[in-house]
């Protein structure tokens, strides 16, 4: 069967944006209710003649840290379970943040692949604070805007070495 790849991270750092590009339509999620999801998006993607399947791990509206850390555990969690590469998103703009700790480390517990990438870094020029990143202890964090499907190819060429 198709290799799986998850897409994790708190909301808002561009998760679902990134997920509509690559599939290369918009696969619209609908949240009536404002709270945690389980339910995972999935569609099939292709690079350079291989195909995977692509998850994009639900968002939520969240009020409280509690409930972001929450909800980032369950994502992780899922992603853990069910992928084979883990791409975690973190938002350029922002910088590194506690949430991005802590997720980071429970990642590399799983022992797969993880992935970091850096959205909403939408020109060449990267913040002073991009290399914070490097502490996550991900290894490289590759610059990408989701908006702009800046840098697809080499996200892209990264996961399928992972296979
Ligand atoms: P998710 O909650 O992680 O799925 O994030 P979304 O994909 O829903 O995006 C959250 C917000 O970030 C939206 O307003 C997007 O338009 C915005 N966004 C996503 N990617 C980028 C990007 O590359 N650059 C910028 N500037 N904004 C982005
Ligand atoms: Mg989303």
């Amino acid at each position: 069967s198709k290799p799986i790849v998850a897409v994790v991270g708190r909301p808002n750092v561009g998760k679902s944006t990134f997920f509509n590009k690559v599939v290369g339509r918009r696969i619209s999620i609908v949240e009536d209710t404002p709270g945690v999801t389980r339910d995972r998006i999935y569609a099939e993607a292709e690079w350079r003649g291989i195909h995977f399947a692509l998850i994009d791990t639900g968002g939520i509206e969240p009020d409280t840290d509690d409930v972001i850390l929450s909800q980032m555990r369950i994502q992780a969690e899922i992603a853990m379970e069910t992928s084979d590469v883990i791409l975690f998103m973190v938002d350029g703009k922002d910088g590194l943040t506690s949430s991005d700790r802590e997720v980071a480390s429970m990642l590399m517990k799983t022992g797969k692949d993880v992935v970091l990438l850096v959205n909403k870094i939408d020109s060449p020029k990267l913040p002073d604070d991009f290399y914070d990143f490097y502490e996550l202890g991900l290894g490289e964090p590759i610059p990408i805007s989701a908006a702009n499907m800046l840098n697809f190819g080499d996200v892209l060429d990264v996961i399928i070495e992972k296979f």
